[in-house]
């Protein structure tokens, strides 16, 4: 799934591309996702001019002067920039027309993504259930943010979005190896300074990936159509049985909440 270095990639194209442009046109091919549902998501939308394309943990805020609509990418989604001659494909579900004829398709193979147009009020309400921005807050807060009296383990933790938003599979697993924290450690017994390196590298990796336009381990694709370029940096995530890139011993893949994690039992304590 998209974690913050991939949505914030789209954000920034999106932003570039389509803040001060209004809504001219939106056709929909595949109706289901997108609340209100169909024609009357259109009647929201159509006319309406886009202040700007914000970001908010793993959401994309496109805001007009009052209110937004609000968009996940979760599994596979996709915002994709095309030109006029562009066919949709049977993924597609809505095609969306800016003034200077600016065209972006929304796709989705597996459907879990949404739109969903928002009030003012609802804004704040969304945004508000999420935890501290990492880029944004200072190492100590987010070390502070890790500071549970919680047996469930870090990884779990890490997840958490309103623990600090925007961290997914991927760079809970990164983060924890550079940390030399192991992912099914229980939070109430990370010390005081794994917290600190934690918080700091959850910042590095998650700024290092965004250099690289964010990883594509599995869908992800940018609004050029175009993968994120940190897959080969990637030191745990998705390399189980891998030489482990400090110590050259295998990367070890269990579960851990619910989801596939690496990690490395000599590095990670
Ligand atoms: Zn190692």
């Amino acid at each position: 799934m998209p974690e913050l270095p991939e949505v914030e990639t789209v954000r920034r194209q999106l932003h570039d591309r389509i803040s001060g442009k209004t809504i001219r046109e939106v056709l929909v091919f595949k109706t289901g996702r997108e609340t209100p549902l169909g024609e009357k998501f259109v009647q929201a939308v159509v006319g309406r001019k886009l202040k700007g394309v914000e970001r908010r943990a793993k959401v994309l805020v496109f805001r007009f002067d009052d209110g937004a609509i609000l968009g996940h990418l979760k599994m596979t989604g996709s915002f994709v920039f095309v030109n006029k001659k562009y066919s949709p494909t049977k993924h597609d579900r809505m095609l969306f027309v800016f003034s200077g004829d600016t065209r972006l398709i929304w796709s989705d193979v597996r459907m879990f993504g949404y739109l969903k147009v928002v009030t003012p009020d609802e804004l704040t309400a969304a945004l508000s259930a999420y935890g501290p921005e990492p880029l944004e807050a200072s190492v100590g807060a987010l070390a502070d943010r890790l500071q549970r009296k919680s047996m469930r383990s870090i990884k779990a933790t890490l997840l958490d979005q309103t623990v600090i938003a925007g961290i997914g599979n991927i760079y809970a697993d990164e983060a924890l190896h550079r940390a030399g924290v192991r992912p099914t450690r229980a939070t109430n017994k990370v010390t005081a300074d794994e917290r600190l390196r934690l918080a700091k590298d959850i910042k590095n990796v998650l700024t290092e990936s965004l250099a690289q336009k964010g990883t594509s381990a599995n869908d992800y694709i940018d609004t050029e159509g175009q993968k994120g370029g940190f897959l080969a940096f990637l030191r745990v995530y998705g390399r189980g049985g891998e030489p482990c890139r400090t110590c050259q011993r295998p990367i070890m893949k269990t579960v851990v909440a619910q989801r596939g994690t690496h990690y490395c039992a000599y590095c990670q304590k």
